[in-house]
């Protein structure tokens, strides 16, 4: 397979994909990558390559006849075997040092960046990402190991010298790794939200139980491979497979597990956050859902909103956990706005995902596709009128996938449960408004706070919004997306409320710490050693 990598960065902001090189290189990789498909995978505890009795077929939304890969449905015992592995790893792992695990993740952030277009085509196949988004997400797994690592090296491994109240006395505060971490991820960043957590946790220098989503388990088993070749010790990343009911059970309660990151759905998130700290504190982030609105003023460019919602409410159909999915704008320019979307939602094409042609692909299952139809039918019901979508495509060639339309919605008051409820499908709800502090005041009128947007050039209302908007990420007249396209080391990217429990965003620059703990270490009489 020819791997000319072209030079450019593609990352989520990535407007066109007008490069020929790199358009080739996506089709070679995905005629390269068919012939691996339907493959059996096992998990990894320690040094074992693990089947199990019994496997589930994770198959594609594109066309459901195509299985993807086939993973163990791991038991219990399996996860018992993993911790007691990641245990037994920790004290070599830790003793390492934090230079020398760096160089090898940084080896392992190369493979991943050179093997771009083959886990974007896997990935394209897996959950339905079009290239560009398979691409990116691919590469910002490479950059979320690249930065943290460098965030860890700009702190000094953190250790940092303190005060002295007697000349004798040397104090110094030591940022340490706890041990064992659970990473649980979701379908919808298949390598970066599994490998960017993991990456933290392990460059911490904690040893690490990766499971992904049932939906997405291989692009983190391909993580997971790539950490074993550029030679993580065995017993240092391990991946079990299987459903929540027993791994993640297994997960949530064995008391050997010292932290546990979490991304996924607040129902699930804030069960784990009350069930994994229930005997004794132990550290959970938890980074969960989003109902993430954009605010378009009468001093906006309509042009740039337009081009910026749409984006960001059907980029990779509405199932990013930053998509935006309600909108308010003021009366006085929403119908010039709603038209402006409305055309330009119109032309996304709606298709297979590795082809070059698609915009938007599949949602990935049978239960979000029925959300999507009866979010619809809630809405006609409700005297909304549909202004664009509506449908389920079933064209020739698309008929065994999952493939919703675009689909805006306006008419419906803003208190209606659309504007409430996180539905993960390309489906954007509008609501007027007669003041910038009523978009405000309904866009904080949530139990979420994930991403949020507006498009204003009035100096006032951006100060407005960015005092007091409740969010973790925001946005102010971004084309390129109204509430998405975070990249690590430039928008750290996390939520406020129910959309994350930290308070420290991923990406970001206060990240890694999350995965240590912090010792005072006061030496009398000499220096203590390095
Ligand atoms: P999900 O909550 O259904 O699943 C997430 C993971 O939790 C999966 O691996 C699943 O198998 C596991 N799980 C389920 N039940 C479990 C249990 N009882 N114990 C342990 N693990 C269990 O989420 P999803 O559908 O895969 O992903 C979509 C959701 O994730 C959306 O709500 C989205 O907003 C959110 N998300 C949030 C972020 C963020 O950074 N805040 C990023 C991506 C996705």
């Amino acid at each position: 397979m020819a791997t000319a990598t072209p030079r450019m960065k593609i990352t989520y902001a990535t407007l066109s994909a007008d490069n020929e090189e790199l358009q080739t290189a996506f089709d070679e990789a995905v005629g390269a990558v068919r012939g691996e498909l339907g493959r059996s995978y096992p998990m990894i505890i320690g040094d074992e390559e693990r089947t199990g009795r019994q496997t589930f077929e994770d198959r594609s939304p594109i066309d459901t006849r195509i299985v993807v890969s086939r993973f163990p449905i791991g038991t219990r015992q399996d996860v018992r075997d993993a911790v007691a592995a990641a245990r037994r790893a920790f004290p070599a792992w830790r003793a390492l040092g934090w230079q020398a695990r760096l160089a090898l993740l940084r080896r392992a952030a190369d493979l991943i960046s050179e093997r771009q277009f083959r886990y974007a085509a896997l990935m394209s196949f897996e959950v339905g990402k079009n290239r560009l988004e398979a691409l990116g997400d691919v590469e910002e797994t490479a950059d979320l190991i690249r930065y943290y690592g460098s965030e860890m090296e700009r702190n000094d491994g953190f250790v940092r010298p303190m005060g002295s109240l007697s000349p004798d006395e040397h104090t110094r505060s030591v940022l340490k790794p706890h041990g064992v971490w659970a990473v649980i991820s979701p379908f919808n960043f298949p390598m970066a939200l599994s490998g960017g957590p993991a990456a933290g946790a392990l460059i911490a220098g904690n040893t690490v139980i990766m499971k992904p989503s049932s939906d997405a388990p291989l692009l983190a088993y391909e993580f997971v491979r790539v950490l074993r070749e550029v030679g993580v010790p065995a017993g240092v990343v391990n991946l079990v497979t299987g459903p929540g009911e027993s791994v993640g059970a297994e997960l949530e309660e064995n008391p050997d597990i010292d932290g546990m990151v979490f991304t996924g759905s607040y129902e699930v998130g804030m069960r784990l956050q009350r069930s994994f700290t229930r005997d004794y504190p132990r550290p959970i982030i938890t980074e969960m859902g989003g109902k993430n609105p954009a605010i378009v003023t009468a001093k906006a460019d309509l042009d740039e909103a337009a081009e910026g919602v749409m984006r960001a409410a059907f980029g990779y159909d509405g199932q990013k956990c930053s998509a935006n999915s309600r909108v308010y704008v003021e009366r006085a320019v929403a119908d010039a706005f709603v038209d402006k979307l409305v055309e330009r939602t119109r032309a996304i094409r709606v298709g297979d995902p590795t082809q070059r042609e698609s915009w938007m692909g599949p949602v990935i299952n049978e239960r979000a596709i029925n959300t999507f139809r009866a979010a619809v039918d809630e809405a006609r019901r409700d005297g909304a009128e549909i202004r664009a979508g509506g449908a389920v495509l079933t064209d020739a060639g698309l008929e065994r996938g999952y493939f919703p339309t675009p689909t805006i919605i306006t008419g419906l008051p803003t208190d209606h449960r659309l504007f409430r409820d996180e539905l993960f499908v390309p489906l954007l709800v509008i609501g007027e408004v007669g003041s910038v502090d009523e978009a405000l005041r309904l866009a904080n009128e949530t139990p979420y706070g994930l991403t949020a947007g507006i498009y204003s050039h009035d100096r006032g209302e951006i100060r407005q919004f960015l005092d007091t908007i409740e969010a973790g990420v925001v946005y102010v007249n971004r084309r390129a997306g109204a509430t998405t396209g975070a990249w690590p080391g430039i928008q750290s990217f996390g939520g406020w409320k129910g959309s994350g429990s930290s308070g420290k965003n991923g990406l970001g620059p206060y990240y890694v710490q999350q995965f240590l703990r912090e010792q005072s270490q006061t030496v009398v009489g000499e220096e203590p050693p390095a």
